[in-house]
């Protein structure tokens, strides 16, 4: 038997403390908690349905429950409460800015010999969102693995129909079998890096990093596929520029946006890697002299999967994932990552960090 109903048991502490728990219990309670009478009046409510429903309009006691929510299922449920003595579950929107989504119960009871129905709701627009990207994550998962995975099916078919004896053709199958086979590695292990990244479960080891010689070696990663795209790279920070971050995580980053400044330059274009100090922040930036980026596509480019053109970053091998697993490891680092571009003129990345 719970504490609160060895209490009430006792018929004195039952009056003395009843209404005072009571009154507690919905005070703190997360759900929105509406009791109307029998003329839908609200006879009483709690602080979460205040804060959900009043909208600076005062006190809901009083009122009619059709000025407080305008919405015909929620008034049909209370009328069958009120008048055929029903509960009923429904499902509530609330129209705004940020459309609020609740789970309501509405069931009849009894207070001062008279009749009355009570509502709780239930706050579900956190859930119904999350629920919907995790739908849309397993959508875009799915559409990107089948990419490949058709192109693989189809070649191998060919070659079985065949083609293996084909001389002039059969190791450019193979080829693009291989290829398209990488792509999936790639995106396989970036969807994991980024479900580890996101679940908070990586720790990291900050340090004092000199950058200057910490960007040449990620340069030096980079430099074949630089070469091969006639990039130039420079390396703008300052011998003595410091920042405090996790060593893996911060090549991670750099090696994400310098590559992506590069795949994404002009040919024969240039990367510049540069370094500030700016209001207790360090500021590393990545400018190349490539396409630019429209403001269209500047405030969703580091959403999972988003891609300004999704078929040529397929193409040059990109997943669509390195610029949101770079917004995750700058925030860790209680850090954000930025972009300023302008279009036909280049993009330029910021990481900025704290300065530790
Ligand atoms: P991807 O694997 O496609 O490179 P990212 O998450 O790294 O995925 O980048 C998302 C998209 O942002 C890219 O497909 C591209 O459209 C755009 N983008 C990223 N970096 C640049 C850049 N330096 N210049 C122009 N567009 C870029």
């Amino acid at each position: 038997m719970s504490l609160l109903t060895t209490w009430f048991s006792n018929k004195e502490t039952k009056e003395k403390t009843a209404r005072p728990i009571l009154s507690e219990i919905l005070k703190t309670m997360r759900e929105g908690v509406i009791v109307v009478g029998e003329d839908t009046r609200i006879v009483a409510s709690n602080g979460a349905a205040y804060n959900a429903f009043s909208r600076n309009n005062g006190v809901l006691e009083e009122k009619r429950l059709s000025e407080v929510v305008r919405d015909l299922s929620l008034h049909e449920a209370f009328r069958k409460a009120l008048e055929e003595g029903k509960s009923s579950d429904i499902e509530l929107e609330i129209p705004g800015i940020e459309k609020l989504k609740y789970d309501v119960h509405i069931a009849p009871i009894e207070f001062d010999k008279s009749k009355g129905a009570i509502g709780v709701f239930y706050d579900i627009t956190q859930i119904e969102r999350l629920e919907r990207v995790r739908q849309e994550f397993l959508s875009n998962i799915s559409h990107e693995l089948r990419t490949p995975l058709t192109s693989i099916l189809a070649f191998v078919e060919t070659l079985e129909d065949g083609a293996i004896k084909d001389e002039e053709n059969n190791q450019r199958f193979l080829k693009v079998i291989r290829k398209n086979a990488q792509r999936m590695h790639r995106l396989i292990d970036d969807i994991l890096e980024l479900s580890i990244i996101e679940s908070g479960k990586i720790t990291l080891e900050l340090k004092r990093i000199n950058l200057n010689a910490f960007i040449e070696e990620v340069f030096t990663n980079l430099s074949s596929k630089a070469k091969e795209r006639r990039i130039k790279l420079k390396n703008e920070v300052s011998h003595d520029a410091f920042v405090f971050a996790d060593a893996v995580r911060l090549e991670q980053m750099l090696t994400n946006l310098i590559d992506n400044a590069v795949k994404f330059n002009a040919e024969k274009g240039t990367v510049i890697v540069g370094f500030e100090e700016k209001n207790e922040k360090n500021i590393i930036s990545i400018s190349d002299t490539g396409e630019g980026i429209s403001s269209e596509h500047l405030q969703r480019i580091f959403e999972r999967f988003y891609r300004t053109d999704r078929a040529r970053s397929r193409e040059i091998g990109g997943t669509g994932l390195g610029l949101a697993i770079v917004k995750h490891l700058a925030r860790i680092h209680g850090g954000e990552v930025s972009v300023a571009s302008a279009l036909g003129k280049g993009s330029t990345f910021s990481i900025e960090l704290p300065k530790g």
